[in-house]
């Protein structure tokens, strides 16, 4: 059975504000304040794992320890079978130096010039992590596909060029609303509440 989040107080382990903001619009109905990491002066740890599992559980850790209180870490990023699962965990390192995701997108899809197959995922793994060391992770998805050119400047990162299964507009264009019921941040969530924020209903992928 997963640990319960019994604390008013909770951090999210990011320096990303689009993640943040996200995270902080999902756990908005419990009664957990949230402060990121950044706002801590937490120093974000190097991702050196080799699965999303891995990085969030380490960025969970980190601040955890860091801070004194739970936290909680994302490890996310876009799967592209057609190019060996790449961006994948290293989604964010696309965009260079600058984290420029017009330049990330364009080198997505220069990769995939000639491919047929233009199927696409968001992975999400969020890993709760207490000050002791103990850990709980989740994993969600969201299939779809990838379109160029990019369209819509509501997301962030990767959105302006995913479209979900079973919709024409891309995660740049729909509304927050809708993204925040489909997404694999949404499905990973889903399954973290459900085992650490209300009444246990199983499910996750267990505690490390
Ligand atoms: P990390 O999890 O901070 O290592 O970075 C994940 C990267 O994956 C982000 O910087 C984005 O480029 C991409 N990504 C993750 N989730 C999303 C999403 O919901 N929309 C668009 N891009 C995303």
């Amino acid at each position: 059975m997963a640990r319960r989040l019994d604390t008013d107080r909770l951090v999210i382990a990011s320096h990303n504000p689009g993640k943040v903001r996200e995270i902080g619009a999902l756990i908005q109905p419990f009664a957990v304040a949230v402060v990121s990491a950044g706002a801590l002066g937490l120093r974000e740890p190097e991702e050196t794992g080799a699965t999303f599992v891995d990085n969030a559980l380490l960025k969970a850790r980190a601040s955890a320890t860091g801070s004194g209180l739970p936290a909680l870490a994302d490890d996310s990023g876009l799967v592209v079978p057609a190019l060996g699962g790449e961006p994948g965990i290293h989604s964010a390192r696309w965009g260079g130096p600058e984290k420029d995701f017009a330049l990330a997108m364009a080198k997505v899809e220069a990769a995939l010039a000639g491919h047929a197959d233009r199927r696409a995922h968001f992975t999400c793994a969020l890993a709760l992590a207490w000050p002791d060391g103990h850990a709980e992770v989740f994993e969600g998805h969201v299939f779809g596909h990838l379109v160029w050119p990019p369209r819509g400047s509501r997301g962030f990162g990767y959105d302006p060029i995913f479209v979900a299964d079973g919709d024409t507009m891309t995660f740049g264009e729909i509304d927050p609303e809708r993204k925040h019921a489909i997404s694999h941040r949404a499905a990973a969530f889903r399954q973290l509440l459900a085992a650490c924020l209300q009444p246990h209903a199983g499910g996750g992928a267990g505690a490390r």
